[in-house]
């Protein structure tokens, strides 16, 4: 095991992409599974505060150590099994998103929710129960994972799979390596939206579903195993450039009524406002002038599904009124590479903007009911124009869940930024939606949280955490507050 006391030499495990900057005095990076408990084991037994690192692509500081140790699992990275026949994967929690899916290819398979970051680690992927666009067809990682093994503070490595542990109401009562547990659930209700903001707690719920989104304050995922599924035929993108709002948000409603039309359902529809265009123009000049645009994915499962798929798409998008002519359409791997890149190049790109500024991210994470979104849409609009600052508004608008992006250059504009995203959160909660849809809550989120909770639910959030992290070490200020953990 790699064991660094230089802080010099790990300053980069000490912040994330929202350029939070924290603090450790030690860096482990064990090389397998033992290594990795007996860490654990050490910690709990001295106290000391131990905060897990994946890639570091997490935006809300949940992998920045305040304190304490690092426990980096970059070296966990073996894909353990492929199985075609079960379309299954079982990767250490070290391997990239990248890997586990060239690897499923290679067996015509693919893993169907996969954050937009390539590089994040599998590990920190279940940590924070991420999503990626593909989650408007098929939901978050979540939906895939069957199998966690995970190390505990005790010193005890768990397995749980998919099924085998259930909640009676609120209530968990089971044991494991011959230890009994018996504890109760967290009593709030999650929003019937698209959510990450802290523990997922329901009626009868599966243990595994504890652990997924637990943003490294439970145990250390050690390998997961996930269902992986058939490769479509094909892919058909397309980006279509509106000259009004209004019909993007049009558009975008007529998708989702395609619900039950099925094989015309695209796994991708997001949403770039005009800003972000202009954002991008510098790198892609030939952007067309337009408002907004919308980005769609469709799969194609046959030669003959194709040439319908083309003609179904062209009357589609001629009925909301954008010109065929400026849309851009990608039939082939090359030509989808590119507009991936264009859809990928924007939240790097504000990432750059930040770290440029030394700014901290200002951005929302919000999902709303479908039938409030446009309340929600207009109230980004109507913040904005009264803050004066700089910002882009994208992202996943099937599932109405944009991130708007304040780009603030100066200290005093990054505090207005906070105030406008206070002013956001609680016109999301009022319209009963989350406040954090797919990048959890980490350290920068927790005044939220609170905020969409209430402090009594946070309390019975640490109550939890005391139950199977009982020294407290484990991704200490993720979530909730480190002093709740005092009582
Ligand atoms: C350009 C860009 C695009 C992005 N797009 C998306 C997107 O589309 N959807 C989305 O959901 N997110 C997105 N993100 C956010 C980020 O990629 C995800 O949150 C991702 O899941 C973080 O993975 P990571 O490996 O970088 O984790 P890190 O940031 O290193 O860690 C995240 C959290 O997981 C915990 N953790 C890590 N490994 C383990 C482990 N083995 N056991 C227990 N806890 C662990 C950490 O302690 C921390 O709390 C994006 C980020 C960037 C920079």
């Amino acid at each position: 095991m790699v064991i660094k006391k230089n802080k010099d030499e790990f300053l980069s495990y000490l912040e994330d992409t929202s350029n939070l900057k924290g603090d450790a005095s030690l860096l482990f990076i064990p090389e397998n599974e033992k290594e990795v408990s007996d860490v654990l084991l050490q910690a709990a037994e001295e106290e000391i505060p131990l905060t897990i690192s994946a890639a570091g692509t997490g935006t809300t500081g949940a992998r920045v150590p305040l304190e304490g140790a690092v426990l980096s699992l970059e070296n966990l990275n073996r894909i353990k099994e492929l199985d075609k026949k079960k379309s299954t994967i079982v990767a250490e929690a070290g391997v990239t998103l990248e890997r586990i899916e060239e690897e499923a290819n290679k067996q015509g398979l693919t893993l169907r929710s996969q954050p937009t970051e390539p590089l994040a680690f599998i590990g920190g992927v279940v940590s924070t129960c991420a999503s990626g666009p593909r989650s408007f067809k098929y939901g978050s990682i979540r939906n895939y994972v069957k199998r966690i093994k995970m190390a505990m503070t005790n010193g005890d490595i768990w397995e749980i799979e998919r099924g085998s542990i259930f909640a009676r109401k609120r209530k968990f009562k089971f044991s494991i390596n011959g230890r009994e547990y018996k504890f109760n659930l967290p009593t709030y209700h999650m929003p019937s939206v698209k959510s990450s903001a802290g523990y997922f707690v329901d009626d009868d719920m599966d243990l595994i579903d504890l652990f997924i989104g637990q943003e490294g304050t439970l145990s250390c995922i050690l390998e997961v195993e996930l269902l992986l599924h058939k490769r479509p035929y094909n892919l058909f993108d397309g980006i279509v450039f509106f000259d009004a709002e209004e019909k993007a948000l049009e558009f975008v409603e007529r998708i989702k009524q395609l619900r039950l039309h099925s094989f015309q359902y695209p796994c991708v529809v997001e949403f770039f406002d005009f800003n972000s265009l202009e954002f991008l123009r510098p790198f892609y000049s030939f952007i067309p002038s337009a408002q907004c645009a919308i980005y769609f994915e469709q799969e194609i499962d046959s030669e003959q599904q194709a040439d319908l798929m083309l003609d179904y798409w062209y009357e589609f998008i001629e009925k909301s009124g954008a010109s065929i002519d400026k849309c851009w359409f990608a039939e082939t791997e090359a030509e989808r590479q590119k507009l991936y890149q264009f859809r990928h190049h924007l939240p790097q790109a504000v990432n750059e903007y930040l770290r440029k500024y030394s700014q901290t991210k200002e951005a929302t994470d919000i999902a709303v009911p479908d039938d409030k979104f446009h309340s929600m849409y207009y109230f980004y609009k109507e913040v904005a124009l009264r803050s004066r600052i700089n910002y882009v508004n994208f992202g996943h608008i099937g599932q109405n869940h944009l991130h708007f992006n304040f780009l603030p250059q100066n200290r005093e504009e990054s505090f207005l930024a906070k105030g406008y995203i206070m002013e956001f959160i609680e016109k999301a909660i009022a319209l009963g939606g989350t406040i954090s849809a797919e990048h959890g809550i980490g350290k920068i989120k927790k005044p939220y949280l609170e905020i969409m909770y209430g402090r009594k639910h946070l309390e019975e959030m640490a109550e939890l955490k005391k139950i199977l992290d009982p020294a407290c070490i484990l991704g200490l200020d993720n979530i909730f507050d480190r002093k709740l953990l005092k009582k």
